[in-house]
């Protein structure tokens, strides 16, 4: 687990921005979470999930994004949604999305609300003894 730097809260206030943004829930029924995934090279890349049954999420959305752009080396993630207030939160990814990451980005941060604290964790914090052989 680590800090988050300057650059990481910019990150989170983009994701905000990109919640903000694509939530019309109530009228059409598109998206109510957003994730930001910053490439290694330093371009970001947005996702929102896609409400349906079974997803998809703004997490997949945002790393196929990166991918689609040519980034094969992600360094840091983060999503969000809203509590049960509508206030906008930071949200840990679903299971899908963990397992997604231990295989398309095993060594991506992700940042996470611990404590009120963001911090910065693995995916194999996330998600110990994973599907993936390189979890194990
Ligand atoms: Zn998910």
């Amino acid at each position: 687990m680590k800090n988050i730097t300057q650059k990481d809260k910019e990150l989170i206030k983009e994701c905000f921005s990109q919640l903000e943004k694509n939530n019309d829930y109530d009228n059409s029924p598109f998206s109510n979470k957003a994730s930001i995934v910053r490439a290694k090279s330093g371009k970001i890349y947005p996702g929102i999930n896609l409400a349906l049954w079974y997803g998809a999420c703004a997490e997949v959305i945002a790393i196929g994004n990166a991918i689609a752009n040519g980034e094969r080396e992600l360094d840091c993630i983060v999503s969000s949604g809203y509590d049960k207030n509508n206030k906008p939160v930071i949200l840990a990814s679903c299971g899908n999305c963990r397992q997604l990451m231990a295989r398309h980005c095993p060594n991506i941060d992700i940042i996470i609300e611990i404590d009120g604290k963001y911090k910065k964790v693995k995916v194999e914090e996330l998600l110990p003894y994973g599907f993936e052989p390189t979890s194990r």
